[in-house]
């Protein structure tokens, strides 16, 4: 049978079926078979042969293969602000540094360059699905379907005005229209993405619900991001800002809740109960000294919990081979338990999860027959991952992104060979010159 895709690897991590035994699921010298944009087989490499015949062949002799990583929670466009104010508490660094930048450099250039080079990083780092909260999303959605890459692009709403709307009513407008324009496109879709407790009051919120509820959108939220945060809320309303979101009726298996450091076990409850999904964003959390969620309690009481980047401003990067290590570090420290978060679990959050979270995991987030072919390759031959006992271990604990080689989106292929297929790097390095000297005038 002539088919589009054959690779060939030396491992293959599906990531599901979940293994039932704590080894996880790893074949060897297996094959992927990719037809119309999508997986079709996945079988022992010496019965591909006889079986397929590929219009293109790889032979990856060194390489994992893997369902591609989801970043479940960033702002692209703001890697045009990376390192510009960094090692400043949340609001310092929100109100004085990044706020007014924004105020006064935010355009459709600004997003489309930004989310360029996010897109480019991303596809480098082996991330082949992004889960976006920004301003002008419509130029998100267009720069991610001009270069392959997959994206959950937020409607944002927020109460205070911005060059793209001028009040919360018109950031829903614009977002339902959005959603309306883009619907048809498979690569895309429209969670709305009300940015946190304290930026966006009750009534449009309630809003936010009813349309969501009605055209079966996910709800994308920063919630409980610090103890700050709680604590004014708190003060002001004499409620936590989770249990006021609970009374709008918003937490929900649609509801997606970012960074959650604060929480108690009332709380933990409430989440699971609710099957709202929580994005762990541990290098944001860590730079910007935020607190510390509870992963493994979170986990251990039935919540999906997936990773996110966040922005590259605090984080400093879009590296979710980085994150997963940080994740799985940080959350034994945190349950102090060295067997909390093992490498498995942190590939998981990283990729299915991540796909649970986004209500996209009929389509990605594994290596499964039907599912789309978003695949990433990582060569494991290099020193840094040697002597190699399990690949599992090597790509959460040691490998770095300089080892992804190959990504695939829907089929087609984004990253071949370290190369970039459909991004012009010089003159991307071009435009993020002329940003720098601009923004640091
Ligand atoms: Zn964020």
């Amino acid at each position: 049978m002539i088919v589009d895709t054959v690779i060939h690897a030396r491992w293959i991590i599906p990531v599901e079926p979940e293994s039932v035994t704590t080894a996880p699921s790893v074949y060897e010298y297996h094959a992927l078979v990719i037809d119309g944009g999508r997986i079709i087989d996945l079988l022992p490499s010496d019965i591909a042969r006889q079986k397929y015949q590929g219009t293109t062949t790889e032979n990856l002799e060194s390489h994992a293969l893997l369902p591609g990583f989801v970043n479940s929670h960033t702002h692209a466009a703001m890697t045009l602000l990376r390192g510009i104010a960094d090692d400043l508490h949340l609001m310092d660094w929100l109100q004085n540094h990044i706020w007014p930048l924004e105020q006064k450099w935010m355009s459709e250039a600004f997003v489309r360059d930004g989310t360029d080079l996010a897109i480019a990083e991303m596809i480098l780092g082996g991330t082949t699905c992004f889960n976006d909260m920004y301003f002008f999303p419509e130029i998100t959605a267009q720069q991610a379907l001009h270069h392959g890459i997959r994206a959950s692009v937020g409607l944002i709403v927020i109460d205070f005005p911005s060059v793209w709307a001028e009040n919360s009513e018109a950031y829903i407008e614009k977002g339902l229209a959005l959603h309306d324009q883009l619907s048809h496109h498979p690569l895309i879709s429209t969670p709305f993405a009300p940015h946190a407790p304290y930026t966006v009051s009750d009534e449009p919120l309630s809003k936010v619900r009813t349309f969501a509820d009605e055209l079966e959108l996910p709800v994308h939220m920063h919630v409980h991001e610090t103890l700050h945060e709680v604590e004014q809320a708190k003060h002001e309303t004499g409620q936590r800002p989770l249990q006021r979101l609970h009374e709008l009726g918003l937490l929900s298996p649609s509801f997606i809740a970012v960074h959650m450091t604060q929480l108690t076990d009332d709380e933990i409850e409430l989440v699971a109960e609710t099957g709202a999904h929580i994005v762990h964003c541990p290098e944001s959390n860590l730079k910007l000294a935020s607190g510390f969620s509870p992963v493994a309690k979170c986990l251990a009481a039935g919540i999906n919990v997936a990773l996110g980047t966040d922005g590259a401003a605090s984080n400093n990067d879009l590296d979710m081979l980085g994150e997963m290590r940080t994740a799985a570090l940080l959350g034994k420290a945190v349950a102090g338990d060295a067997s909390a978060i093992p490498a498995m679990t942190a590939l998981r959050m990283a990729t299915i999860n991540g796909a649970k979270a986004l209500g996209l995991d009929q389509e990605i987030g594994s290596l499964s027959i039907g599912k789309s072919a978003d695949v990433i390759a990582i060569d494991l031959s290099q020193l840094e991952t040697q002597p190699l006992y399990c690949p599992v271990s090597q790509i959460v604990y040691a490998a770095s992104r300089q080892q992804v080689t190959d990504v695939w989106v829907a089929g087609k292929r984004l990253l071949k060979q370290r190369n970039l297929t459909t991004i012009d790097m010089t003159d991307l390095k071009q435009k993020l010159g002329e940003w720098r000297q601009r923004l640091s005038a």
